[in-house]
């Protein structure tokens, strides 16, 4: 009987020529929602939003919402979870959520926009 010894499965440790052996090996990776590939949210949102106020050392911070008319900073955002909240009503979330509203994407698409769809290692 034979033993199989291995685990099919790539080693991020070798790096993008072990991705492109693993590749030609056992066929095309699984590709998916890479949250360790997300940008940094107080990068983002500092790009994103204008007119953030200086953020507390918890990291949150206001700015006017960026989904009504907002004259009033009524939208709080972690610019170091990520997550956001309108207080007038417009919803909560967190980066990816923020990028779907934003932009009018569905999970996929917020989440390639946001360059974290990535091979599943
Ligand atoms: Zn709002």
């Amino acid at each position: 009987m034979i033993k199989r010894s291995f685990t099919a499965g790539h080693d991020p440790r070798m790096g993008d020529a072990g991705l492109r052996f693993y590749q030609q090996m056992f066929g095309k990776w699984r590709e998916g929602f890479r949250r360790d590939l997300l940008p940094d949210p107080g990068v983002y949102y500092t790009r994103e939003l204008n007119k953030l106020s200086r953020p507390k050392t918890d990291g949150w911070t206001s700015s006017p919402c960026p989904f009504h008319e907002d004259t009033r900073p009524s939208f709080a955002v972690n610019l170091q979870s990520g997550a956001w909240c309108c207080f007038a009503g417009c919803g909560r979330g967190d980066l990816v959520d923020f990028q779907k509203k934003r932009y009018g994407q569905d999970f996929k698409e917020a989440v390639q926009a946001l360059g974290a769809w990535g091979p599943l290692l």
